[in-house]
């Protein structure tokens, strides 16, 4: 298998028509003839907070004004399923009519705090066979306005109300890396202190090895943070549940985090689903251990028992198991958390989301 011949080496599909009126930055706004003060107009946009009946508070001139320029729509929330443990699943429709998906994960002990899990694309190119959204294939990338627009969303309907309690991960549907430019603009725009004001510590990409991807994210300014869904220890293994490492194998993608250079205050993140038979024996510890090398310490390794699924016949672990492997990595120098995802009585955890062929059946997301 080649550079060139994988789906997602292909652009993924975008959406036509007038850019969405929160994929610009004041400056933009400015150019395209705003009437008024373009950083006004998009502290107002941006800032949910100050928004009025859950649109923001622009004044008829610039409204209209705006109207002529750019799209107003924002992703749409059509659907809650709140979980059992807090989180809450949201299905959000997109102008067109496509459909993405949400969650929303405050914290638990009296924190204001909140993580919402992200979609990057409707659907994904990726095809890993334990992942829900990996069963729809790519539809198109997400517009950065409606990267955002997810966020300003849900923010508005559930908060928080301020930008600096909100924690972000690109782990929902799609794979962020094969929409690199939208995303980053998103991230951007995310961090413009008239806006959201998000620090890039704060915001996580999960990828699921798109070294072409990594390569470039590491060029970029700013940086988020980056989180790689590993989930196998032998190319045979991992080729098998993720197509990716067909082109990119598992010693590229070591190579290509020993290219990202890690910056002070920087992390990794690993994510390896656990799914029984497949990828937690002793031995895949002992490889795991061995792959990430330098990397053991001082990095997170989250251990993911799998989300069982209709789209996937993989399995979880039973506790013993996930315990015992999270013990043979601790016993080599790992720095291990098990992840009880949120939200898994309304698939709403990772490996669950996924819209099927009606309404949201499964769910997007890699680890
Ligand atoms: S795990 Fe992530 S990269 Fe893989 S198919 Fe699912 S959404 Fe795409």
């Amino acid at each position: 298998m080649t550079v060139g011949s994988m789906p997602w080496d292909r652009p993924a599909p975008e959406r036509a028509g007038l850019p969405s009126a929160w994929s610009l930055f004041p400056e933009e706004l400015a150019a395209l003839g705003c009437p008024g003060s373009a950083l006004e107009t998009f502290r107002r946009l941006h800032r949910p907070w100050t928004w009025k009946d859950g649109a923001p508070d622009l004044g008829s001139g610039i409204r209209r004004w705006l109207e002529g320029v750019a799209d107003l729509r924002l992703p749409r929330i059509v659907e809650q399923q709140p979980s059992a443990d807090g989180a809450t699943k949201l299905a959000l429709d997109l102008a067109d009519g496509k459909r993405i998906e949400a969650v929303h994960m405050p914290r638990k002990v009296r924190n204001p705090r909140v993580t919402y899990c992200l979609s990057s694309q409707v659907g994904c190119a990726m095809g890993c066979t334990f992942c829900a959204t990996g069963s729809m294939g790519i539809l198109r990338n997400l517009q950065p306005g409606e990267i955002l627009g997810q966020v300003l969303a849900v923010m508005a309907e559930l908060g928080p109300d301020r930008g600096h309690l909100l924690t972000l991960v690109f782990m929902g549907m799609g794979e962020p890396l094969h929409n690199l430019e939208h995303l980053h603009r998103a991230i951007r725009l995310m961090g413009h202190p008239a806006g959201l004001g998000i620090g890039m510590g704060r915001i996580t990409v999960s990828t699921s090895g798109l070294v072409s991807g990594i390569e470039k994210l590491a060029k970029l300014e700013p940086r988020p943070m980056l989180a790689l869904s590993l989930n196998a220890t032998t190319d045979e293994a991992r080729s098998r549940t993720m197509p990716v490492n067909r082109v990119w194998d598992l010693a590229r993608l070591r190579q290509a985090l020993d290219a990202w250079g890690l910056k002070r205050g920087e992390k990794l993140t690993f994510e390896y689903v656990l799914l029984a038979g497949e990828n937690d024996t002793e031995a895949d510890a002992e490889r795991l251990a061995a792959w990430l090398g330098d990397l053991r310490r001082g990095h997170n390794l989250n251990l993911i028992p799998m989300n069982e699924h209709d789209a996937s016949s993989f399995r979880q672990p039973g506790e013993a198991r996930v315990q015992a492997f999270s013990d043979w990595l601790k016993a080599r120098g790992c720095f291990v958390t098990v992840r009880r995802s949120r939200g898994r009585d309304v698939q709403g955890a990772c490996g669950q989301l996924v819209k099927g062929k009606d309404l949201h059946e499964r769910r997007i997301s890699h680890g």
